[in-house]
């Protein structure tokens, strides 16, 4: 199989020596040309927000801590200048203005994983109710909060590698579900002991993520009060990812910074199994058309959505079958087969597919925090590896003196203190 891929030798080549890759997608479209092909539109990410505010009453009282934003989660869009410099001193310089959008700060699971997450579970959560009668029109969803009883008779469950089991499993919890959490063997011991400290079942595997969640839906099966959130196949994740892209919008208006035919948008976002920036690049494309250009970045040795994409082979390759171990620090990242659902869907839509190593993710983390003050985890720091790709002239658009770009900060919120210091130990400090 390894001898037959439909892969450029050279790009193949750099993928199995770990070294920093760039594929650019020969397969991205105009938004008009693209429409066809894509099995849901902005009218599925625009009802995905209505929902969102119609649960928000129910959320703010249950996370006290969205009391402010009145139980909408969302974060903030942070100009990053100091950033920019430093990037520019490393040389990597990026074009135009760079934004942090702090999905660290992100409510509930302290990273991108609450947009999904909880909206798949407040998603189920309506169906339920409505079917049960729980909920009659015009009423407001905080009554929910009274009907502990009535899901404590449902289990929620889900594989991950980390965060997206927090954010199910919190999310879950706290409406009375009985929260399972398969989590694969990367892991990190806080994330499972935080769950526990929950009330979530964490069950832990030896092996990787795509088989913790093979484990999770197999147990699943056949059990009519058990739901099982497939990371690797939901269309609602995906659009509650993708509502991050109406909320830009307005932060971008708020910031006055336009994005037109002279003004591009440059957007990188870390990519796992692709859920989460495929929801996001699929709302921000509908959104800004064909003004926007998208980047996922993955480790250097779990490039899955990269091989995927290459290889047009999606699914059916792992990062295994070209000789890399999928193993990373990068926890959050640590896949190595791409979800097959996400992959076909952004053959018309993204820019570029990039890797990066862990040597240069600690040093994003490390040139954050010391720019910005701000300390994101490993995986969340990966973004900022598209400066590489633009500085190198690997990439570029036109009118990119007039770009913003969006460096997508995932997660790292939710961090104990501990784990803190021994990052920033990791860092030098
Ligand atoms: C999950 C995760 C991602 C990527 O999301 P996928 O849906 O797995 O592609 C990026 N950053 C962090 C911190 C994550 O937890």
């Amino acid at each position: 199989m390894k001898e037959s891929l439909c892969i450029p030798g050279e790009l193949l080549e750099q993928l199995r020596q770990g070294s920093p890759c760039f594929y650019q997608n020969t397969k991205r479209r105009t938004l008009g040309s693209a429409k066809p092909l894509l099995p849901v539109g902005l009218e599925e990410i625009q009802d995905a927000e209505a929902r969102l505010r119609r649960f928000a009453p129910l959320l703010r009282q249950l996370f006290p801590e969205t009391a402010e934003s009145q139980g909408i989660i969302e974060s903030p869009l942070t100009p990053i200048p100091e950033m920019a410099s430093r990037l520019g001193r490393e040389g990597e310089s990026v074009a135009g203005r760079l934004l942090l959008k702090r999905d660290d700060l992100l409510p509930i699971a302290g990273s991108v994983k609450a947009r999904g997450g909880v909206y798949e579970v407040l998603r189920h959560t309506e169906e339920l109710a409505v079917m049960s009668a729980r909920l009659r029109t015009m009423e407001s969803y905080a009554v929910l909060r009274k009907e502990r009883e009535m899901f404590s008779e449902h289990t929620i469950s889900v594989g991950s590698t980390g965060n997206l089991g927090i954010s199910i499993g919190i999310m879950s919890a706290a409406l009375g579900y009985r929260a399972v959490v398969h989590m694969s063997a990367d892991a990190r011991q806080w994330k499972k002991d935080l769950l526990r400290s929950h009330g979530v079942t964490v069950v832990e595997y030896e092996g990787d993520y795509t088989s913790a969640v093979a484990r999770g839906r197999e147990t699943a099966k056949g059990d009519p009060r058990h739901y099982f959130v497939d990371d690797e196949n939901s269309v609602q994740l995906f659009l509650g990812y993708g509502v991050a892209a109406l909320r830009l919008r307005r932060q971008l208006q708020q910031m006055n910074i336009p994005v037109d035919e002279t003004h591009p948008l440059l957007v990188a976002i870390p990519c796992g199994v692709g859920g989460a920036p495929g929801g996001i690049t699929f709302g921000l494309r509908q959104v800004f058309g064909d003004h926007v250009h998208c980047f996922f970045v993955e480790p250097t040795e779990a490039p899955c959505m990269l091989l995927g994409m290459a290889t047009g082979l999606h699914q059916n390759i792992s990062v295994q079958d070209i000789g890399l171990s999928g193993r990373t620090i990068a926890d959050g990242l640590a896949v190595g087969r791409p979800s097959g659902f996400v992959g076909k869907i952004m053959e018309p839509l993204a820019d570029g597919f990039l890797t990066v190593t862990d040597e240069g993710l600690l040093n994003y983390v490390k040139c954050l925090y010391e720019s910005c003050g701000i300390l994101v985890e490993s995986s969340a720091a990966a973004g900022f590896a598209l400066s590489r790709v633009l500085s190198e002239g690997q990439w570029a658009c036109p009118h990119m003196e007039n770009a913003t770009t969006v460096v997508w900060a995932t997660g790292g919120g939710l961090m104990p203190e501990e784990i803190r210091q021994e990052l920033l130990k990791s860092i030098g400090h």
